[in-house]
């Protein structure tokens, strides 16, 4: 199988993750595809939600169309109450606050100003409070955000922060030993895998001629609100690559991609799903067939829309999805020759 340059796709995924795009505030990744596309002369469109869809017609005037999508909007928060020296949070997405807990953050103020902060308990210095040990109840309600803005006298934070200000956590990332280690994995790991393929589609006429279906790749930025992709043109199938599940009772790891038959919204398309785990055998390709739990996707919310599109779902392994993520090299590698494999 050809040779593919898997930290190309890890570059992307390092830009991608440190571009802050929690849903609904997602203005700064949008221009960066849109510039990404510019750049390349890769023909685009943007929808009128926000959403980037890059656009490759195979030249053999394909009558099929198969979609591709991923996420760039991620898990955030947004300020909703302004206290005289903190800041009270509402979750944007879902995710257990035990890893939000001591992260570093960023406060998008609405006048476009930027201030680093931190996510804390309530009263949380172990030397002040020695029921902290024991406080396992975490709640919206008992935790805040300290920011690092030092206030004058009679000064409040009201003076420099409003409710609707976005927050967007760090994503820690690292890159050691073949793991990627950073939050937002889901699912920037699988938006940086389509960006590396608008590469391979731009610069080779020969993959570009091979295609059997002109192939749109749509950037979703409402997926963990679960608004799910609209705006795109007619197509017949759409291929959703979206982490994969690693843990419990499952066989994903993070060196495969996991192809998913059925998630919490029900089956995937069963003749769609069968080809791809036929692929992924007859490539040798390092897959799972799993049934994701607590798990919906853009594929999932396409479908309870009532679309007449087939729809199947893959992606890397990432471990501690919704928190601190790990995926690896091979699991990215599995993921962008599976979509390949699919698409020719
Ligand atoms: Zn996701």
């Amino acid at each position: 199988m050809q040779k593919y340059n898997i930290l190309q796709v890890v570059k992307y995924l390092e830009t991608l993750v440190k571009i802050p795009s929690p849903t609904g505030f997602t203005q700064k990744v949008q221009n960066f595809l849109c510039q990404n596309a510019e750049s390349k002369k890769i023909s685009y469109k943007e929808t009128r939600k926000g959403s980037i869809l890059y656009e490759f017609s195979g030249s053999k005037h394909n009558k099929k169309n198969i979609m591709i999508a991923s996420h760039v909007d991620t898990l955030g928060a947004v300020v909703c109450q302004v206290e005289k020296d903190l800041l009270r949070l509402s979750s944007i997405g879902g995710y257990p606050l035990i890893y939000v807990i001591g992260d570093y953050c960023i406060v998008h103020t609405l006048e476009g100003k930027e201030y680093t902060g931190t996510i804390l308990p309530d009263n949380p210095a172990a030397h002040v409070n020695k029921d902290l040990k024991n406080n396992t109840t975490l709640s919206f309600e008992n935790i805040h955000l300290r920011m690092d803005l030092p206030l004058q006298k009679k000064q409040t934070l009201k003076d420099h922060v409003q409710n609707g200000s976005f927050v967007s956590f760090d994503p820690h990332f690292h890159h050691t030993n073949g793991f990627i280690k950073s939050r937002h994995l889901d699912d920037k790991a699988s938006a940086a895998t389509m960006l590396y393929i608008a590469d391979l589609l731009k610069d080779d006429p020969a993959l570009l001629d091979s295609l059997k279906a002109n192939v749109y790749l749509y950037f979703n930025v409402t997926e963990e609100t679960s608004q799910g992709v609209a705006g795109f043109p007619e197509i017949d199938e759409l291929l959703v690559m979206d982490m994969g599940c690693v843990g419990k009772n499952l066989e994903g790891n993070e060196y495969s991609v996991s192809i998913c038959m059925k998630d919490s919204h029900g089956p995937y398309h069963y003749g769609m799903t069968k080809k791809l785990i036929d692929l992924a055998k007859k490539n040798k390709i390092p897959h799972v067939v799993d049934i994701f739990p607590f798990y919906g996707s853009d594929g999932s919310m396409a479908l309870q829309s009532g679309k007449d599109i087939q729809v199947a779902l893959i992606g890397p392994g990432v471990s501690a999805s919704h928190g601190y993520e790990r995926t690896h090299e091979k699991g990215l590698l599995a993921t962008l020759q599976l979509t390949l494999a699919y698409l020719i």
